[in-house]
């Protein structure tokens, strides 16, 4: 499969058209960026790192019944992935308190959800992906009852399937975030779960292991990305 022409480019991933209509191609840049774009720097190996990570996690749920976006990866840095119709929210879901909900709530990091919660937020960067409510998405026409229900059941089941598997290996998963869109009428999971979208902490140490690691100019960001595939297995080299 060959790459067309480009359709769009984030943050982190470029995405092109492919001589199919109903597949697009992903290509994971070394990009990294924070604060809506306000830092921004080039980590080496970070687009191949993120690209197999996304492999194996979203191969690990098809495996366990979430349907996805995701078809292979064709190389190093580049996925194949079915086209979706974009839903533009983002659905969080939280097993420990960290990041905006300690900031909006003045809640102290580390104090555990139970049960987990969860949110939307709006995707927005010109308004800093603003946290929105149901009623918003349905007023607005961004997703239908029954599709809302459904992002927040398979978010839920996500993390339902994917804090065990971290848990394995010595990690918790705090939080994450999903996507998700329309194809032929069926949902499924979109984007990607790698590092850059989720906070992974070492269940010993505390250590993050994540993009906070860049958010907080810790250092060390791709070899913490790197310790996390190896620990999961991921096939990098
Ligand atoms: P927070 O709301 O605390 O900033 O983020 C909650 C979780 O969602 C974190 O794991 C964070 O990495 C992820 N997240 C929220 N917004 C974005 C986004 O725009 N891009 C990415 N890559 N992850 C996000």
């Amino acid at each position: 499969m060959e790459k067309k022409q480009q359709l769009y480019s984030g943050k982190a991933k470029s995405v092109y058209l492919t001589d199919d209509a109903d597949k697009l191609i992903l290509v994971y840049r070394n990009d990294t960026s924070a604060f809506d774009g306000e830092k921004l720097e080039q980590l080496d190996r970070k687009g191949k790192v993120n690209n197999k990570f996304n492999g194996f996690i979203m191969q690990y749920l098809e495996h366990h019944g979430v349907k996805t976006h995701f078809e292979q990866c064709l190389s190093d840095q580049m996925s194949l992935v079915k086209k979706l119709e974009m839903i533009p929210v983002e659905c969080v879901v939280r097993n420990i308190a960290a990041g905006s909900l300690c900031r909006r709530l003045g809640v102290q990091e580390g104090i555990e959800l139970v049960p987990p919660t969860f949110e939307f937020f709006l995707k927005n960067d010109a308004l800093h992906d603003p946290m929105i409510n149901e009623y918003h998405i349905l007023s607005f026409g961004w997703a239908s009852k029954s599709e809302i229900d459904a992002m927040k059941d398979m978010t839920f089941r996500v993390n339902d399937i994917l804090q065990k598997r971290f848990l394995d290996i010595d990690l918790l998963l705090v939080d994450f975030k999903l996507e998700f869109g329309r194809y032929h009428g069926e949902l499924l999971l979109g984007d990607e779960f790698t590092p850059d979208g989720c906070r992974l902490w070492d269940v010993q140490t505390r250590k993050k292991m994540d993009k906070d690691r860049f958010r907080q100019g810790l250092g060390g960001v791709i070899e913490a990305y790197e310790e996390v595939a190896y620990r999961l297995g991921v096939d990098i080299d």
